[in-house]
């Protein structure tokens, strides 16, 4: 007879209550494993997993007052710094508010590069948002809100975390527009793009979803939130999840607008905790990022994988974020570079705001005399028994934010102040 080691949640309460609990984020238990520590069953706890990339399920819905009672009896077109905002459904007849609904994925009218996301960033910044409202009587408002004139605002991702994700290349020469890359791709097989986290990723180390589950508590962009179920097209070997949280207590650092190939994107940050309820849990926490398939797929038909890598071909041995050389910078040469990159992380004089840097790695791939440096890595793989070496040149998910969120989880937890 196998015995297999098991604890229950409330003995792990009672441990965090005790200030005895072992919680690891999953990068240090990740880091123990590669480095051959022997962690058993007995020495971990809760591992804090996570995730942060792009999520296009992501829509935010706000009551937001325009005028005083009585001006309009209904809205029927919002926008928000140009972004288009849905009104409802409650109707607010007569009441000078509004609900409106706004989606990630969605493009500012007046600006290309502005969308949903980066509407969400500057909100949590405190920074002011120009409200435009047509009412169904044809009048029009004008006015200019902050977070703090919205009352209530709750985030829900229809479709996050994706356990698997694909990268990929141009096998031929022309251009292609997509929100798989953060400019457009062009061939011949000379750039990759990929996202997830791998080993990080939260549904990685629990693939079955035997822990997490509707009514997990997570941290969602350093809010505490909550898993509703399955997402929006989550399969037994595709999972991804719903999630919700509190808008107005979430952080700006974690959410943001990330410009692509087909516009303006949304990024989101995740951590879930595992507890480690018994050994079967424990060795699923073992994976490790060569065990983490990467499909690699043609971006003109994404769901046709041309080949295959791991998660360490893109990760390893690279640098999370990007270096100004300040003696190779031009001003003239590095417009292209600024207006590029897709978080608008780059300043006038070439210097990189770092709190909005992404680690896409993009600008050290435009750069015409070397004014970023970033190590990116190169994957080597075989498409139609041709061996090719392609650089990555766009990622599209962040480990270092990944991180951030899983320490704080971390520390939330020992200092009792997020139950499992
Ligand atoms: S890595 Fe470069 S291009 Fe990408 S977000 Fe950071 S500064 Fe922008």
């Amino acid at each position: 007879m196998i015995f297999i080691q098991e604890r229950t949640l409330d003995e792990i309460k009672e441990k965090i209550n005790n200030g005895e609990a072992n919680v690891f984020t999953i990068q240090e238990f990740k880091k123990a494993i590669s480095d051959g520590e022997e962690l058993s069953f007995d020495d971990v706890d809760v591992v804090t997993t996570g995730t942060c990339g792009i999520m296009s399920g992501t829509a935010a819905i706000l009551h937001i007052g325009i005028t005083g009672p009585g001006e309009f009896q209904k809205a029927k077109n919002v926008f928000l710094n140009g972004v288009p905002a849905f009104p409802g459904p409650c109707p607010n007849e007569q009441l000078g508010s509004v609900d409106v609904i706004v989606y990630g994925t969605e493009h500012s009218v007046k600006d290309h590069g502005y969308g949903g996301g980066f509407l969400l960033k500057d909100l949590l910044n405190g920074e002011k948002v120009d409200v435009e409202v047509e009412s169904i009587e044809g009048k029009k408002f004008e006015t200019q809100i902050t977070i703090d004139d919205v009352p209530r605002g709750q985030i829900i991702g229809v479709r996050m975390t994706f356990k698997n994700y694909t990268a990929f290349v141009n096998p031929t020469g022309d251009k292609v527009n997509s929100i798989f890359n953060a400019i457009p791709m062009e061939g011949v097989l000379n750039q990759l793009s990929f996202s997830g986290c791998g080993e990080y990723n939260p549904l990685q180390n629990d693939p079955n979803k035997d822990i997490i589950g509707e009514g997990t508590k997570i941290l969602f962009n350093g809010s505490k939130g909550v898993v509703l179920g399955p997402g929006t097209r989550s399969s037994d070997v595709k999972p991804n999840l719903m999630l919700t949280a509190d808008l107005l207590d979430m952080e700006a650092d974690y959410i943001g607008g990330f410009k692509t190939g087909a516009g303006p994107e949304i990024y989101d940050t995740v951590a879930i905790p595992i507890p480690v309820l018994n050994e079967e849990v424990f060795n699923k926490l073992l994976l490790l990022d060569p065990d983490v398939k990467l499909p690699v797929a043609d971006i003109h038909g994404r769901h046709l994988p041309l080949t295959e890598i791991n998660y360490e071909n893109v990760w390893k041995d690279t640098d999370e974020r990007p270096v100004f050389i300040k003696e190779n910078f031009n001003l003239e040469e590095n417009k292209v570079v600024q207006e590029s990159c897709p978080t608008n992380a780059i300043n006038d004089n070439g210097t990189i705001n770092l709190d909005n840097c992404f680690g896409c790695g993009l600008c050290t791939v435009l750069t015409t005399n070397n004014t970023y440096e970033m190590k990116l890595g190169v994957v080597d793989l075989e498409i139609e028994n041709k061996k090719h070496s392609i650089p990555v040149t766009c990622r599209q998910s962040d480990r270092q934010r990944a991180k951030k969120i899983t320490t704080k989880l971390k520390q939330l937890i020992l200092n009792k102040e997020f139950e499992l």
